[in-house]
């Protein structure tokens, strides 16, 4: 009976296998079923090279348990092997260099075994012997049986064995003893052959008889050996994709749309990708693609393989050309991987143009769903940006959708600035800014609707990448202010009437959280409305940035700055002003003369100051002291008009109903306007 020791000099390498892989030791399965299914195509290879003259019909690979012996049995009718090629790729390859790989990978526990082609040793994980029980296809051949008991000794001999093919084994260890499970085995075959392309049997099938689930004589086949993916698109319906996806992402809605890949130069890819119906923010969940190599299941952390953006779609990857068992930075660092990668991006994009070509309905139908894949994609991948630019769609209040060209093409006459600037409107609550855009819409201006968690970053993005390109949110300024077509006309009122103006609002604005004021004047139109609150789109924006960024959140906590601004043409707010200036004149008369006495005392005495000289001490203390007299006056003056605002309910009105149509008034103010509107009612 020939002995020997296997191929290494550290003295054991199993516990070294067992530490190295311990988080993974389920992948032994996966392992020893792929060299079955290998062995089994190997010999559909032979026979389709004539060499190999048996059948080859029902070809299958077993995997059995047998708890009460201990053991777990992969078997196959594939090659087979001889006593020579034993001793060659079990004795000898397998440890080939595996001292240089214990010192290299000592440290790094993570590293893997695929390099090495330690596959068959990964049986040492879970069993404490493997027995190869095996008849090679070879005319003559004489059954072989190779026994470990995980010392680096082994014993070989004849035996038994009637069948073609290998069965391997394992007497599973005594704290493996979860691999000797039925239900454990049959979820880790599901999980890592769903895919093979040979059946993989797994026990029987069972059937509900006399109260019970029993045993049938049918074997049950775990995998689909023909996954959707290995097949010609050509040969595809739609039902086909609906239905794998459904397979692979069991509860979800129908998908968007879907890709697949199908490709062999420079590299062997194929897959499907699916865009996922998003119904909220949970949904989003990255890792949802499986790497599979050649069918076999290998990961589903494709980071690196897939680009980052289109790690929101779901689906299967499968190429031979990334390399299974290696660990992730070694992927990412992959050239191959690298390669793969940008494939993916261009196969996508060449897709998503040729569906919004072809179907363009569709796309506009779905446009509101997959825009955030599209956005998130152009906002991150330069490369992708470009095709995007092509098929990216706008959508308007209207509810129609335009390319970016044609929208051009359809604002260009209306919404030119005087700066030749193209001003897309938009709005990101259709209720909530209803009478913005209704006042642009009928003045013949489009307000588009970016309502989607990207639409605004994206819209940042496309006003770098275009030229000309502004997008102005509706209620970020009056409208004549939104796409300024000529100069401002001079607001109607005197300096007078606008200091009056000011206050008599200002004063009068209540408390709104985390909100401030600053009242304008605009010479609007008499129609247009008389007071409008507006919030600059640079402030939004920058405002809405900080939310993203950590560290810039003290721009979050800040108040939001609000504009008010009066309708200069609007009669109601010239009556008011009017009025006002009238009712206050007899009291404002002396403050104001005394305001311009004192003004002109202080320009005097800072001409003296003007050529760098320093003033003499008495006159540096009658300038102190009219300025605090000025300061004084200005405040009595304010005092004054306060009062005077005070009792102005029209002022209030105004304010409120400015406030109302922009959401803000709530709580007291909203209580205090309502019994005012009614009191109005009398
Ligand atoms: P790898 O599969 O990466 O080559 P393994 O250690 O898993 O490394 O297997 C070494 C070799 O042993 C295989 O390449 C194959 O030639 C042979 N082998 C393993 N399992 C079988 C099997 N079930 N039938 C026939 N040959 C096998």
């Amino acid at each position: 009976m020939p002995k020997g020791t296997i191929g290494v000099t550290t003295n054991n390498i199993f516990p070294v296998i067992k530490k190295f892989l311990y988080s993974d030791h389920e992948i032994f399965l996966r392992e020893l079923v792929s060299n079955a299914v290998d062995a089994t195509q190997k010999l559909k290879t032979l026979s389709g090279a004539g060499e190999f003259k048996g059948s080859t019909e029902g070809l299958r690979v077993s995997v059995k348990v047998d708890k009460e012996a201990g053991t777990l049995t992969v078997s196959d009718s594939g090659i087979g092997m001889t006593a020579d090629e034993i001793d060659k790729y079990i004795n000898q390859i397998a440890f080939s260099g595996a001292e240089e790989f214990l010192a290299k990978y000592k440290d790094t526990a993570n590293a893997i075994i695929g390099h090495f082609g330690l596959g068959f040793y990964s049986a040492f994980m879970v069993a404490k012997k493997v027995e190869i029980r095996t008849l090679s296809w070879q005319e003559g051949a004489k059954a072989v049986s190779w026994t470990c008991d995980g010392s680096p000794e082994f014993e070989m001999q004849d035996c038994d064995k009637a069948e073609r093919g290998t069965d391997i084994i394992l007497t599973i260890d005594d704290d493996e003893k979860e691999f000797l499970e039925n239900a454990r085995i049959e979820g880790l075959l599901r999980k890592y052959c769903r895919f093979l392309p040979v059946p993989i049997i797994c026990g029987k099938e069972q059937e509900w008889k006399d109260g019970k689930y029993v045993d049938t004589d049918k074997d049950k086949v775990i995998n689909d050996v023909e996954p959707l993916w290995s097949r010609m698109p050509a040969d595809l319906k739609d039902e086909d994709y609906l239905k794998f996806y459904h397979a692979i992402e069991p509860g979800q809605d129908d998908p968007l749309f879907w890709i697949h890949l199908n490709v062999d130069y420079p590299f062997t890819l194929t897959g499907i990708l699916y865009f996922p119906k998003i119904k909220n923010n949970l949904d989003i969940r990255k890792d949802r693609i499986q790497l599979y190599c050649n069918q076999v299941y290998v990961t589903d952390s494709v980071e690196g393989v897939v680009p980052d953006w289109l790690m929101l779609l779901q689906g299967v990857i499968d190429s031979p050309d990334i390399p299974l068992n290696v660990s992730r930075s070694y992927l990412q660092s992959d050239r191959a991987v690298k390669k793969i990668s940008t494939y993916i991006t261009k196969k996508v994009a060449a897709r998503l143009e040729e569906i919004a070509k072809n179907q363009p309905q569709e796309f506009e139908q779905k446009w509101n769903d997959i825009k955030i894949f599209i956005e998130y994609g152009m906002l991150s991948d330069e490369k992708f940006c470009e095709s995007g630019l092509k098929f990216a769609l706008l959508g308007n209040t209207d509810g129609k959708y335009f390319k970016l060209e044609d929208y051009r093409k359809l604002i260009e006459a209306e919404q030119t600035d005087k700066e030749g600037n193209l001003i897309c409107l938009y709005a990101t609550d259709k209720e909530a800014q209803y009478s913005y855009i209704k006042g642009a819409t009928d003045r013949g201006y489009d307000v588009l609707l970016m309502n989607g968690e990207l639409d605004v970053p994206f819209a940042s993005m496309l006003e770098q990448k275009q030229e000309k390109m502004r997008f102005v949110r509706v209620d970020s300024d009056v409208l004549d202010n939104l796409i300024r077509k000529q100069d401002e006309d001079k607001p109607q009122f005197s300096l007078e009437q606008q200091d009056i103006a000011q206050t008599l609002f200002k004063s009068q604005i209540p408390h709104v959280d985390k909100a401030e004021f600053m009242v304008s004047f605009a010479a609007m139109g008499p129609d247009d409305k008389p007071v409008v609150i507006t919030q600059a789109e640079y402030m939004r924006r920058m405002k809405d940035m900080a939310r993203f960024q950590p560290g810039m959140s003290f721009y979050g906590e800040m108040p939001d700055m609000y504009g008010m601004v009066l309708n200069t043409k609007h009669p109601l707010v010239q009556k008011i002003v009017e009025q006002a200036e009238q009712s206050l004149d007899a009291e404002l008369k002396p403050v104001n003369a005394d305001i311009t006495a004192t003004q002109n005392v202080i320009n005097a005495l800072r001409d003296l100051k003007k050529d760098d000289k320093e003033l003499p001490e008495d006159k540096k203390k009658d300038l102190e002291q009219s300025e605090k007299h000025l300061d004084e006056l200005r405040k009595r003056k304010e005092n004054l008009i306060t009062a005077y605002a005070a009792g102005e309910s029209r002022v209030h009105q105004l304010i409120d109903i400015a406030l109302l149509s922009n959401g803000m008034l709530k709580g007291e103010g909203l209580d205090r306007f309502l019994k005012r509107s009614i009191g109005l009612l009398k």
